[in-house]
């Protein structure tokens, strides 16, 4: 586990793009957060690192929203809507092993997860500070966490 704090959305954004350069095909990470901790903030950051040029923004009334001109595709999910109870409504048939998957508030989508990811925690410090807490689970994303320290 992985522990660090940002003092504003840029350097929030500039921990995803370096974790961005290290994800494969396949990849998954799980963003865990209050409303407005900074899930979406990240993902564009991801989406930097990606080499996405197209804007992120929550996709609250999509569930799933697909970017495929970077170097992998981006699957960023947004589970919040899902809150009442777990519905596929056919999104996870669009979701391949070809990219990475980033889903906010996955607790909603538990059927749909895989077992290994990379988990990143955010927490609301101040307006402009957060704490950030990474963790892993499968080997993979171990190796990726240590590379990342
Ligand atoms: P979520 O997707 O978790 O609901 P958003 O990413 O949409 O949250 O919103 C986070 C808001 O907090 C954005 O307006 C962002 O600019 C702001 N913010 C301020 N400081 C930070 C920080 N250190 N890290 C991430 N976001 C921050
Ligand atoms: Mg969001």
């Amino acid at each position: 586990m992985f522990i660090l704090e940002t003092n504003n959305s840029e350097e929030t954004q500039d921990l995803a793009s370096k974790i961005a350069l290290k994800l494969w095909a396949g990849s998954t990470i799980l963003l865990t957060g209050d409303l407005g901790a900074g899930k979406t903030c990240f993902t564009q950051g991801l989406a930097r690192g990606l080499n996405i040029k197209k804007i992120v923004n929550s996709p609250t009334f999509t569930i799933l929203k697909i970017y495929n001109e970077g170097r992998l595709p981006l699957y960023h999910l947004d589970a919040y809507r899902l809150s009442s109870g777990f519905q596929d409504v056919g999104f996870s048939e669009l979701i391949e092993d070809d990219g990475v998957m980033v889903v906010e508030w996955p607790q909603y989508l538990q059927p749909l997860l895989p077992k290994q990811s990379l988990n990143i925690n955010i927490e609301w410090l101040s307006a402009d500070r957060r704490r950030i807490t990474i963790s892993a689970t499968g080997d993979k994303y171990i190796n990726l966490l240590e590379e990342l320290l």
